[in-house]
């Protein structure tokens, strides 16, 4: 076990294994187990290339040589980042074989990101792509490499031109006979494999170790629960580094059932349509936000959509107006999903009443899975009342990476994760997601902690201070909103004057203000924070309490 993870308790782990949740399976067997059954079918296509499960267990083998070669060894961070597209399994999986954890970072991430998951990680590797989107990634990794000491290997996806000046490696150098060096270590199935990123709501991201045990069987149940199989093609629209994307079940779930996954770097249906009608995709999942979009480029796009059997939709709110529209408009089933980096799923399933699949989040993957609805003292809230959702089972993470002290208050003594999220559930045990006391925005699909950009906020000279919250949006459900105080005498600087200024201190795009908002004051509760609800209030035209307590403006000084 990894320093810094927290291993499930020895009663639970034996349950899991004696009840054949946890078969000691690892991600590297699923692959090559996958890859002996399934040789010559296609396992992945995008970028212009068709590669089979054999030539995808051979690229994974001959990379881990080669990663090897270039210094990554067993037990190392290698921080992650690609856009969709096969290198991106052929990396993780190359990574699995060395021993190596892969760190999944955005393509959105910047400098702010990217230098805080190298630190907490102690990232000795970085993969990353060459310029995307305009973006010159090559720049930013050699300069990170200069601020983070652990980081000692470099890789770009593409060739020699890609990596620019300096030691950074193309990943098709990255290649070696896996044959001539020692064996490939067998990994331990209750190891973490690698990490996923926490949809945030301190300053910064936190690490999600998932274990071979853990992620095998959550893909393994996640198929189960949507009638996955080998003859399914699974088109891979959102971010790959999701969860989502990657292992609900996604990427992963379609490749140990020996299906085919497609990957699109655009969810726009211009984009995905065409892809959709070509490859016979026949499962995908995405956001509602790129659900509306789809809804609407189906009224004038005309590519036949007719494979498709299911969509899954989720990690966000979907409304009920826009459920509705999907059997109809695509001529598939719904699958709602609720689910979270951190462990816990539940998805609705074939054969539940339609009014279940269009108004609840359905019920979790496993038998396992244990879920609680408590009151602000953690007592238990009987059916249909609304309180913070905690989540506890075979694939629910026990603790954060390196992090004890947020791991004390993130989970109960006895071991459930607390989401955050407000939920409810219905006499037949189907989960409705009701909203969330965490102070997260989620744009789209996109988590913005709130803490984070306040910290960005506050760095600006002109601000005093700052309060971020979500307000409603037609379209990606929530947009950042930022509450400003400034200091006396300072102008005040405009939108995107503070977007350029972000953007500067390298923060993602996506958790940019979409709005700001200036204000005298800012409202307090009774326990002298602010008083977010308040904000809300005051963002939908309501008037703050006359009477309330406000945290007067102060100067930046120190
Ligand atoms: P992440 O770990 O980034 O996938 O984010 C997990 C969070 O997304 C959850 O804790 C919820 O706040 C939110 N979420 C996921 N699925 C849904 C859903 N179906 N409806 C509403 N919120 C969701």
């Amino acid at each position: 076990m990894l320093e810094g993870c927290t291993p499930w308790p020895a009663d639970r782990a034996e349950r899991y294994r004696r009840e054949g949740l946890w078969r000691g399976e690892s991600l590297v067997r699923l692959l090559s187990d996958a890859a002996r059954v399934h040789g010559p079918k296609t396992a992945l296509v995008g970028g212009g290339r068709r590669v089979s499960y054999a030539a995808l267990e051979d690229r994974a083998r001959r990379t881990a040589a080669g990663f090897r070669q270039h210094g990554i060894a067993r037990g190392d961070r290698v921080v992650v980042q690609l856009p969709n597209c096969p290198e991106f399994v052929e990396v993780c999986f190359a990574l699995f074989l060395v021993g190596a954890k892969p760190v999944f970072a955005l393509p959105a991430h910047r400098h702010s990101e990217i230098r805080h998951l190298c630190e907490l990680s102690g990232a000795t590797g970085y993969v990353f792509p060459g310029l995307l989107r305009g973006f010159d990634h090559p720049a930013l990794a050699r300069r990170i490499q200069d601020e983070v000491p652990s980081l000692r290997r470099l890789f770009v996806l593409g060739d020699a031109e890609d990596a620019g000046e300096g030691s950074v490696v193309p990943l098709s150098e990255v290649d070696a006979d896996p044959d001539e060096g020692p064996a490939f270590p067998v990994p331990d199935p209750s190891d973490a494999a690698f990490f996923l990123l926490s949809g945030g709501t301190t300053a910064l991201p936190k690490l999600i170790p998932r274990t071979h045990d853990d992620y095998t069987y959550q893909v393994r149940a996640a198929g189960e629960a949507c009638g996955l199989g080998d003859r399914d093609v699974y088109l891979a629209t959102l971010p790959v580094e999701f969860n989502f994307t990657w292992g609900c079940p996604g990427v992963v779930g379609t490749l140990r059932a020996g299906g085919t996954v497609v990957f699109a770097d655009d969810p726009t249906p211009e984009h995905c349509f065409p892809v959709i009608a070509r490859e016979k995709v026949t499962i995908t999942s995405v956001v509602p936000s790129v659900l509306q979009l789809w809804l609407e480029g189906a009224e004038w796009l005309d590519d036949d959509l007719s494979s498709l059997r299911v969509l899954q939709v989720g990690s966000a709110k979907l409304y009920r107006e826009v459920a509705e529209r999907v059997e109809p408009v695509f001529g598939c089933r719904l699958q709602q999903v609720f689910g979270m980096a951190e462990g816990l799923l539940t998805f609705t399933r074939d054969g539940d009443p339609a009014e279940t699949v269009l108004t609840t989040q359905g019920r979790p993957i496993s038998p396992a899975d244990e879920m609680r609805i408590v009151d602000e003292n953690d007592k238990v809230l009987p059916a249909g009342e609304i309180g913070e959702l905690l989540a506890r089972g075979p694939y629910t993470l026990q603790g954060y990476y390196r992090a004890p002290e947020h791991n004390a208050k993130a989970f109960t003594a006895d071991g459930f994760y607390r989401s955050g999220d407000l939920a409810r559930l219905t006499e037949n045990g189907d989960l409705v997601i009701e909203g969330r006391i965490k102070d997260v925005v989620i744009r789209g699909g996109d988590k913005v902690s709130a803490t984070e950009v306040e910290g960005h906020l506050l760095t600006h000279p002109a601000v005093a201070l700052a309060a971020v919250i979500p307000v409603p949006d037609q379209f990606l459900g929530e947009r950042v909103c930022a509450y400003l105080v400034a200091e006396e005498g300072a102008e005040r600087p405009t939108l995107p004057e503070l977007k350029k200024a972000l953007m500067e201190r390298g923060l993602a795009e996506f958790k940019l203000p979409d709005r700001v908002v200036y204000i005298e004051e800012l409202p307090l509760t009774g326990l002298g924070k602010v008083d977010k609800k308040a904000l809300g209030a005051l963002s939908r035209g309501e008037s703050l309490p006359e009477a309330g307590t406000f945290i007067p403006a102060r100067t930046n000084a120190g």
